[in-house]
């Protein structure tokens, strides 16, 4: 079997291709292609960047009206007037701000709400490949690190980005209008800015990106090591403590990551910083020595209000600047979200696909090959079956030979690399999706249970399954006593952190799972585990009831099972080696016949129970 031991670091861990760089405009444009169904809201805050911007720009006017008129000529009334418009336009453009950043929050919330549901439908329709390929937990530590991050950014970000943008364009817009020769010296220095602020922004997204990856694994390495299976494999190999250091030493890569992340152009960003705290000096300076040299001179009340708008412009063109950085942060997780977006989905619905309203439950293998990997070894070749409808088949051979894998074939969750797997005379790949779903059942060794009530587990494969039939479902299940008994009934907690059903009892709820499906054909994979003979021919009978009536393709560990077949099929590596009923199997005397030989002697107890 290939399922996964869990533990841990596997050395062919899926890694995704990391997008060049150059592709970045690409990327941005797809960026904002999120947004466009919020087109309206964006637009809105817009204007009221616009309408705070204009409130903005009346303050400083009033400041000079009142250092230059007012208060020289003792205009009381005008004062009190000014005074009363100054505090009036700092309310309006705070409320102005609330509603930016309300309406700017919703949008970027809506956003993350649309990337995560697109990456857990996209990871819904992934192959089943796929996951046997990524690292456990490597899925998990993408939706909650990744779209978690971004959530942080792409929020505040969106926010602090209007907000700030308005108190600049306001700033600069008022500047203007108040002196432009002294607006151009305070904005001689921008482009040096600009230059900083782009260089500390590559930075930081390198960083980013490395720590996002230092995360993910580490956290793979967590959900790996400390599920149930890697505790038993840690303690019983006696690797505990190495597998403590080893995660160590990942945090430890975590520490510095992130220390660089956090300084990453703290230096750079300072110079800006001071640059900033000695502009009213220069500022001071310039007007002074123009009106000595003979130049234009400027009023007193003009030059305050100057500087008190040119120091109210430092913060926000700090953080937009910084913006610019935590934008192209975002952008690096976004780019990590959309390569899970563009991951390939092999298994797809055709385009026009056939949907059938009753599935009869007729199965064929045409020339059936398959291979994992396109280019490995095949491991089916050259199968041929027919099981008719309401017919039954046994698959036996050594472990490895392809049982399971030809068992995948038949609900799509792999499909042939040649030849044909038809239910019904159509082709499963061109069978729509439901109609798939409808007609195959699985029932196989492991049984998951979600972490819910029993009838819940059960109500999973029917949901409008009435109690009724939920309880039919377990009596012929040969499950429903056990329930009963339980202290909860059908209402007790399963699953991970809930009550722990055996092995026997599993199966049979998996089985009452099916029952309720109602599925034309079965494709039952037997447990290997030995159950004890009570509850095995209690699984048996289950089983019975289950298959009465329908197609099934079994899956058979053990022979005892598998005499009252219609067909049996021996796989060898991959192959048919031999086919027939029990009985013409026992007298062709070959691989069959041997394994039954085989079967008796190693299980005397099984064979005559
Ligand atoms: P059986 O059910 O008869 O024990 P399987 O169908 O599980 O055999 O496996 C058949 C072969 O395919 C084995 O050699 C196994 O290693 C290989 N195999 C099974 N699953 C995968 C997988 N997901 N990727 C690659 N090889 C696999």
């Amino acid at each position: 079997m290939h399922h996964d031991d869990a533990i841990p670091l596997r050395p062919w861990a899926w890694t995704p291709k990391t997008p060049a760089d150059e592709e970045q405009p690409a990327q941005l444009r797809r960026i904002l292609r999120l947004f466009r169904p919020y087109r309206g809201r964006l637009g809105l805050v817009g204007l009221l960047v616009a309408a705070s911007s204009l409130v903005t720009v009346a303050s400083p006017f009033m400041l000079r009206e009142v250092l230059d008129t007012a208060i020289p000529q003792g205009r009381t009334g005008l004062l009190s007037l000014l005074a009363l418009g100054m505090i009036a336009t700092a309310v309006v453009s705070s409320v102005f701000g609330v509603l930016q950043t309300l309406i700017s929050t919703t949008v970027g919330q809506r956003v993350m709400h649309d990337l995560r549901t697109a990456v857990y439908a996209q990871l819904q329709r992934m192959p089943l490949a796929f996951f046997t390929r990524t690292r456990t937990g490597e899925v998990q530590s993408r939706i909650a690190n990744d779209i978690g991050g971004m959530q942080a950014t792409v929020t505040s970000t969106a926010t602090s980005l209007v907000s700030n943008l308005t108190s600049v364009v306001a700033t600069v817009v008022a500047m203007l209008a108040l002196d432009w020769r002294l607006t151009v010296v305070s904005l001689l220095l921008l482009p040096l800015f600009v230059w900083i602020s782009r260089r500390v922004g590559r930075e930081r997204k390198r960083i980013t990106s490395q720590r996002q990856k230092q995360m993910a694994s580490m956290a793979a390495m967590v959900t790996e090591s400390l599920s149930v299976s890697g505790i038993l494999l840690g303690r019983t190999m006696g690797r505990a403590d190495s597998l403590t250091k080893s995660f160590a030493e990942e945090s430890e890569r975590l520490v510095d990551l992130e220390v660089r992340s956090n300084m990453a152009g703290r230096w750079r960003m300072s110079v800006i910083g001071v640059v900033m705290a000695a502009m009213p000096a220069v500022i001071y300076w310039a007007a002074g020595m123009a009106l000595q040299l003979g130049g234009p001179a400027v009023s007193i009340g003009t030059l305050v209000a100057f500087v008190s708008l040119q120091q109210g412009l430092f913060r926000p063109t700090v953080s937009l600047l910084s913006t610019g950085v935590q934008m192209q942060t975002s952008v690096a997780l976004f780019q990590r979200i959309f390569e899970y977006l563009d991951l390939p989905v092999d298994i797809t619905e055709p385009p026009d696909p056939v949907r059938l309203s009753t599935v009869r439950g007729d199965v064929r293998f045409e020339a059936v090959d398959f291979a994992y990997d396109p280019e490995g070894a095949e491991t089916l070749r050259g199968i041929d079956l027919t099981v008719p409808a309401g017919g039954s088949l046994a698959v036996v051979g050594p472990t490895g030979s392809g049982k399971s894998t030809l068992s995948y074939l038949v609900p799509r969750l792999y499909d042939v690399t040649g030849g044909h797997v038809r239910l019904d005379g159509v082709d499963v790949r061109d069978l729509d999706f439901d109609t798939l779903a409808r007609a195959v059942g699985v029932v196989s060794q492991e049984t998951y249970l979600f972490h819910a009530s029993v009838a819940d587990n059960l109500r999973f494969a029917k949901p409008d399954a009435t109690d009724e039939e939920i309880e039919a479902a377990a009596r012929t299940a040969q499950i429903h006593d056990h329930i009963a008994s339980l202290p909860d009934g059908y209402d007790t907690l399963v699953g991970e952190r809930g009550y722990r059903f055996s092995g026997g009892e599993k199966q049979r709820l998996a089985i009452a799972r099916t029952i309720l499906r109602d599925p034309p054909v079965l494709i039952l994979d037997e447990a290997t585990s030995a159950l004890d003979t009570r509850t095995e021919h209690a699984v048996q009978q289950a089983i019975d009831a289950l298959s009465a009536g329908r197609t099934t393709i079994t899956i058979a560990h053990r022979l005892s099972t598998v005499r009252d077949a219609d067909q049996i099929v021996v796989l060898d590596a991959g192959r048919i080696a031999e086919r027939g009923t029990h009985e013409e199997l026992i007298a062709l005397d070959g691989r069959y016949a041997a394994l039954v030989r085989r079967d008796a002697e190693l299980a005397p107890v099984t064979a005559v129970s």
